[in-house]
């Protein structure tokens, strides 16, 4: 096993994710098998208590672990599932220990930083790379050189310089190299100080990736590699690209693939970067444009639903669209004529979200791209207010609603699962990870899956479609296209999918597809929702050609 530890200086928010991505996939595009784990040191077990206004989306992994959104990065750019192991968390490793010293484990030892708890980090570091069979780990560690939280991480990825055999151990330094406008000079001394404070624990980095808003000079690679002890070939710069899948053809036309064989003494191999340079190729000229309507709440904060934007671009690539976002916001949904909002949009589309803040507004959302035909995609939250909306609406049950928002509802369609009503604590007991569901022939969920009859997809949600509902909503024309199978006892099972007939795309799910697609291959609701929002433009376009002569729909 040959391990890379990537480390970030100078600020957060750098983007280091998307370089120990983007190095993995370099690697994996020699034929070399890769993993990658995330170090956070916070104090949190895991992410999924944090808010996605602050830390961005929780990633949800197929063994159900509420993960940071970099392992989501990994996993597009790898193409492998990663599980709860991938994310070492300070809350873990302590809980761990704390709870060893408990059961007399240690026996009479002091427990301490270190060796207990660098120890605990480095099982827990060799354990992850070694579940998937692999031959290289890259390893990131969260946060800046010089946090204090960070030290017991830095110590622990040390050590394995020592642990491991010469040539199977590399250290990847990213910093910030910002660019003076007034006097144009790149920066390098907080790069030179990072560096420092790094050899002061340690760690001499092997490379050295500058982090810049465009493309440095030659003399900054020479001055970084002069005062940071590492050779002028070993620093590489990730600058500003339009697209973050852009990211591997930077770091490898610059060597850093070449530089990691050498120095992990792989077999040198001529790297197969085909499919990033074909998803390039489509961002960069697409054929047409979708604008979907997002009608959400963190509408100031993208990197809240990053997999789903992620998965609406795959679907992009796959029907050779630039897919646009218009950010609605739910809470200005709720009075007066809405259709304003809407202008421009080919597509709406309803996230997942907690929470009771936008609520009516993304029930007004589902309900506009009802009436007017317009493609729908609701996921998770989406599915229930397009049932809440349905339930009020079409089926006559006033005042419908969610217990989540409304626990005196009149009509609860929307309620907590059984298994969730003696749930203790809010850390880990939704309803997570990887679940069936079972597809009716003949429906659009059908045909967007390619007439499988079974599919899994992530879950995160404590609320469903309340079963004691489930005839009524049937009755009055909303189509139950994906149940749980086999859910004994429960009548027609946990509604997984709902669907309209009669309507060119409206499509709910109870699940996150995003968190599965991948750019090479998107999920099929996200694709076939991009194509059914392509339909409606070119068919919108048509009309306002016919109408005016004018190329452009309003
Ligand atoms: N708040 C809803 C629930 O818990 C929806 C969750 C979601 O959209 N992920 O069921």
């Amino acid at each position: 096993m040959k391990y890379i530890f990537v480390t970030g200086g100078v600020v957060s928010s750098l983007g280091k994710g998307i370089v120990t991505s983007s190095l993995g996939a370099i690697l994996r595009a020699r034929g070399y098998k890769v993993t990658a784990v995330k170090v956070d040191p916070y104090i949190n077990v895991d992410a999924g208590t944090m808010r996605p206004y602050e830390h961005g989306e929780v990633f949800v992994t197929a063994d159900g672990a509420e993960t940071d959104l970099d392992i989501g990065h990994y996993e597009r750019f790898l193409d492998i599932d990663l599980g709860r192991a991938n994310n070492i968390t300070t809350g873990q490793v302590y809980k761990a220990v704390i709870e060893r010293e408990r059961k007399g484990e240690y026996l009479s030892q002091t427990v301490q930083v270190i060796p207990h708890v660098t120890d605990e980090i480095k099982n827990r570091i060799r354990s992850a790379a070694q579940e998937q069979d692999v031959e290289v780990a890259i390893v990131e560690i969260g946060g800046t050189v010089g946090d204090i939280e960070s030290l017991p991480f830095l110590e622990a990825i040390r050590q394995f310089q020592f642990d491991e055999e010469d040539g199977d151990v590399m250290y990847l330094h990213l910093t910030l190299v910002p660019y003076l406008q007034t006097s144009e000079e790149f920066k390098t001394k907080p790069t030179q100080h990072s560096v420092a404070t790094l050899r002061g624990v340690g760690i001499q980095p092997d490379a050295i990736v500058l982090r810049s808003e465009k493309e440095p000079p030659q003399e900054a690679y020479k001055k970084v590699a002069l005062f940071t002890n590492v050779r002028p070939e070993a620093v590489f710069a990730s600058y500003n690209v339009p697209d973050i899948y852009q990211v591997p053809l930077v770091l490898e036309e610059q060597g850093l693939g070449k530089l990691v064989e050498k120095k992990l003494r792989l077999e040198p191999v001529f790297p197969n970067l085909g499919i990033w340079s074909d998803a390039v190729k489509v961002l960069r000229s697409p054929e047409d444009t979708v604008t979907i309507g997002i009608a959400g709440k963190y509408v100031k904060m993208p990197d809240a639903y990053l997999s789903l934007l992620e998965a609406l671009k795959h679907g992009g690539i796959k029907n050779r669209v630039k897919v646009e976002v218009n950010w609605i916001d739910a809470e200005g949904l709720v009075e007066g004529d809405i259709s304003d909002k809407f202008r421009g949009v080919d597509a709406v589309l309803v996230p997942g979200g907690f929470g009771i803040r936008g609520i009516e507004g993304k029930i007004k959302a589902a309900q506009y791209a009802r009436e007017r035909q317009i493609p729908y995609l609701g996921i998770c939250l989406g599915l229930q207010v397009a049932t809440i909306e349905y339930a009020r609406n079409v089926a006559g049950l006033e005042g419908a609603n969610s217990t989540e928002f409304d626990p005196y509802t009149p009509h609860p369609v929307i309620d907590l699962m059984p298994e969730q009503l003696e749930v203790e604590g809010l850390g880990g007991t939704m309803r997570l990870g990887n679940w069936p569901m079972k597809i009716k022939p003949g429906t659009l969920l059908a045909r967007v899956y390619s007439g499988a009859q079974l599919v899994y997809e992530r879950h995160r949600h404590r609320y469903e479609v309340n079963p004691d509902y489930v005839e009524r909503l049937s009755d009055s024309g909303l189509q139950i296209s994906g149940v749980t199978p086999g859910m004994a006892g429960r009548g027609a099972g946990l509604v997984e999918a709902v669907e309209l007939d009669g309507h060119p795309f409206f499509l709910a799910l109870q699940s996150h597809p995003e968190f599965k697609s991948r750019p090479m291959r998107p999920s099929p609701p996200f694709a076939a929702f991009v194509e059914a929002a392509l339909r409606y433009r070119r068919a919108r376009r048509k009309l306002a050609q016919g109408a005016s002569g004018s190329a452009e729909p309003a």
